[in-house]
């Protein structure tokens, strides 16, 4: 049993990734299942299996060979216990992930936010890589975050931080998907910058992202901005450049409750457009920031994609297991 692995899972509305980690950090092995349409824990619960003996079968991995199990989850996590509180975009209630994982694997399993595990997956292998306290800002149908200091996640009170898609920019702004107004989240997200455009659109505006989008807005992906962009499109133009100025002042706020070493941004809204907003948050960050807070602070993409969860929750496991490497 020299060439022990420990397994990252991440969770999500639409697939379930797993993925064998050796202690390097390298992603030995990879598996993934589609969740969409899943509405019963069980039902659940088998796709997440399946996700792994997919990875292990195509690793060649022996379940003796699993050192331990990582998983992030897209709600709240109750870590004593490895419970998952609640799953907007999964709606199969509260779910003992650990207990459950631990009837088929009986190894530690290490139960995280998906945010949270994406962050450290940046942190240890990705573009905070080497720092010691980083923020992730991970923009996509929402907008999340995650907080590393010290080179720990901060959990605080209740173990919801990182919350920075509701810091409240503009009381009186658009309606947020948790029901209050004016929230990051619903300025700078995917969410935010479809209804952006369905409302400039029903305004009489032209743009190429219906084109783009198919004819049905609701289809509407990063990938469409970025194509509306590079046609000169004034309005995809418009509604990327104010998504990155909201960015930017979440990162402002960042930067002076936190002193981070760098805020890194992934997601799917960053995938596609990295290379346009992250100037424009760097931008706000410089101009809006006390003199010398920012000095020194790096304003950068992620670098894992999809790798980031698996690998931070696989890290994450490694902690618990004492053997995470620098
Ligand atoms: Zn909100």
């Amino acid at each position: 049993m020299q060439s022990q692995v420990v397994l990252g899972i991440d969770l999500g509305g639409t697939k379930v990734l797993a993925a064998a980690v050796n202690e390097k950090g390298q992603v030995v092995a990879s598996g993934r299942k589609r969740t969409t349409g899943v509405s019963t824990r069980a039902g659940l619960l088998q796709k997440i299996l399946d996700a792994v003996a997919k990875t292990m079968a195509a690793g060649g991995i022996e379940p003796s060979e699993i050192a331990a199990l990582g998983i992030g989850a897209p709600g709240p996590v109750d870590r004593a216990d490895g419970t998952v509180l609640e799953m907007p975009n999964i709606p199969v209630g509260r779910l003992p992930l650990r207990a459950e994982l631990q009837r088929h694997y009986p190894v530690p399993v290490v139960v995280d936010n998906d945010v949270n595990a994406g962050t450290f997956g940046e942190f240890w292998r990705g573009a905070g890589r080497g720092t010691r306290h980083m923020v992730g800002v991970f923009v996509g149908t929402g907008t999340g975050g995650g907080i590393i200091i010290d080179g720990e996640i901060l959990r605080g009170k209740t173990g919801i931080t990182g919350e920075i898609g509701h810091i409240v920019l503009d009381p009186d702004g658009p309606e947020c998907g948790c029901g209050r107004r004016g929230c990051l989240e619903a300025l700078a997200s995917r969410t935010a910058m479809q209804r952006r455009v369905e409302a400039a659109l029903r305004d009489g505006r032209k743009s190429v992202l219906l084109d783009a989008a198919g004819g049905d807005l609701a289809g509407l992906r990063s990938k469409a901005f970025a194509k509306a962009l590079s046609r000169g499109d004034a309005l995809a133009e418009e509604v990327i450049r104010d998504c990155a100025i909201h960015l930017g002042y979440g990162a402002v706020a960042l930067v002076h409750l936190l002193s981070p070493e760098c805020i890194v941004f992934g997601g799917g809204v960053m995938e596609s457009l990295a290379p346009v907003m992250i100037p424009v948050i760097e931008g706000v960050v410089r101009e809006r920031c006390l003199k010398g807070t920012a000095k020194g602070i790096g304003i950068l993409p992620a670098k894992l994609g999809d790798h980031a969860g698996v690998l931070g929750a696989a890290a994450l496991a490694m902690k618990e297991l004492g053997t995470l490497s620098a």
